[in-house]
């Protein structure tokens, strides 16, 4: 039974790794954020809740967040475990989450920082930009989500430390490389 979460900034490849993970470990990825581009794209009622402030760098509110988290952890395949990239992100989401799996009798195996600095997650969002065309990484929205993510999200890694779930793996370099870090400290080997 494996039950992870994924934490880091953004661009620090956690969609990527995912994955690659969740392929890997044979459990699905849930990626709350492309959940939420999907659901724009669909004009569902989610979807247009969650639009305005993706496109503004901000946080999706909690209730809206923990309401669809709930919703996906629910579903039969994640009984088997999960991988979470880009939930929980706040303190409060922490706690929705921990409600979620007590209530499931489980808890949480590890949480893996993707460790990146800055200077390279801004470079790797402006190459994706160029590529992708995702709204949100435009130069001053990627400022504003890197602003959220120190504020609201890296202190999560200090609550996950305390717990002994923490595993920080560098982000830096070929992303099979990270895989394999990633793979490591998750076998305790790193
Ligand atoms: P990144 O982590 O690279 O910023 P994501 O694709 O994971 O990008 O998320 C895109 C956007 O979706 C976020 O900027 C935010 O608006 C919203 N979002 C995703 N997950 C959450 C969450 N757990 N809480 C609040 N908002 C979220």
């Amino acid at each position: 039974m494996t039950r992870l979460v994924l934490l880091g900034p953004p661009g620090a490849g956690k969609g990527t790794q995912a994955a690659l993970l969740a392929e890997r470990l044979g459990v699905p990825a849930i990626s709350t954020g492309d959940i939420f581009r999907r659901n724009a794209k669909e004009q569902t009622e989610l979807g247009r809740r969650a639009q305005q402030y993706m496109d503004a760098g901000e946080y999706v509110p909690d209730e809206v967040v923990n309401a669809m988290v709930a919703d996906r952890l629910a579903q039969p395949d994640a009984a088997g475990g999960f991988l979470l990239d880009g939930y929980p992100r706040t303190t409060a989401q922490v706690e929705e989450l921990d409600g979620m799996l007590a209530g499931a009798g489980a808890g949480l195996d590890a949480v893996v920082e993707l460790v990146a600095d800055e200077e390279e997650v801004v470079g790797r969002l402006r190459r994706r930009a160029a590529v992708d065309g995702r709204a949100d990484d435009d130069e001053a929205v990627v400022r504003r989500r890197l602003e959220v993510y120190r504020e609201q999200t890296a202190p999560l890694t200090d609550l996950y430390a305390s717990r002994g779930l923490l595993r920080r793996v560098d982000g830096i370099g070929p992303v099979e490389e990270v895989t394999a870090r990633v793979v490591a400290a998750l076998d305790g080997r790193a």
